[in-house]
């Protein structure tokens, strides 16, 4: 009996946190929450998109400070600040020659066609629609050898480019693509200037996905995807050495390490 009143003791001291987190608190982690519906949520001061049963989710990017807070304000005027601690990764230099030198260095002629490449993608980027089809959590949409890793930086035929934004995984051309958590496409191109056949889902929220490079495409823009729906396939579509998949996971603009989304690869594809 004692032991009962000292536990009731003890929740009314310290009562069930109202806000659940789940995910990687690293840079490049994803990381899902859940407050009471109605709250609202600021991440360092930036507003997090909440969802109307009060999912939410948000990431932290490659260089993303060592420590954040996480404000939650729920429907009854009450705060929730959470000072969380995002463990630092360290970042390779990746060197990849061979790339056919207009991919690199592009032709003016070209310079149009990447502008508008980046314009659709950036529009894809900028969406926050009120769904939480990222709650499905993510696998790997193809198995593999991880032949490029997220936030690499990157020398391309001998000169310094932005760091890889995304995780490759070599795959024969023609191997099938699955839809890594559920969503909405809401990108199919058929040529652009450096991811050739390219998709891309909006998981929700400001959460969105792409895949590049691919041989060809299963997918319609506006189409619904479940977790392993198929997309297409593995291919060498623009700015390539070999056939490969390009997966890249952004939240609101800030490029997140799709592999940590994913969890490890499983054993028998992955690389040694
Ligand atoms: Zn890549």
């Amino acid at each position: 009996m004692r032991a009962l009143w000292f536990l009731v003791a003890l929740c009314i001291a310290f009562p069930a946190h109202a806000v659940d987190l789940s995910g990687q608190f690293v840079q490049g982690g994803l990381v899902v929450g859940q407050a009471a519906p109605g709250s609202m949520v600021t991440l360092d001061g930036l507003g997090v998109d909440v969802a109307a049963n009060g999912a939410f989710v948000f990431g932290f990017g490659r260089d993303a400070k060592v420590k954040a807070q996480l404000v939650v304000t729920g429907p009854d005027g009450g705060r929730e600040v959470r000072d969380l601690s995002v463990a630092a990764q360290t970042y390779k230099i990746q060197h990849i020659d061979g790339l056919p030198e207009r991919k690199v260095t592009p032709a003016p002629e070209d310079l149009k066609r990447i502008q508008d490449d980046n314009a659709k993608i950036a529009a894809v980027r900028a969406l926050s629609t009120p769904k939480t089809h990222f709650l499905s959590g993510f696998v790997w949409p193809v198995t593999g050898p991880i032949s490029g890793v997220f936030g690499s930086q990157r020398i391309l035929n001998g000169e310094p480019k932005n760091p890889h934004n995304g995780v490759d995984v070599a795959a024969p051309t023609g191997t099938p693509i699955v839809a890594p958590a559920a969503g909405v496409v809401v990108l199919v191109h058929d040529d652009m200037f450096y991811t050739g056949k390219t998709v891309m889902i909006d998981h929700g929220l400001g959460l969105t996905s792409v895949y590049a490079h691919m041989n060809s495409i299963a997918v319609a823009d506006g189409q619904a995807v479940a977790q392993g729906a198929p997309l297409g396939t593995v291919g060498a579509s623009g700015r390539v050495t070999g056939a490969h998949l390009h997966w890249g996971l952004t939240w609101k603009g800030t490029h997140l390490d799709p592999k940590l989304a994913a969890g490890s690869m499983p054993a028998e594809n992955a690389q040694n």
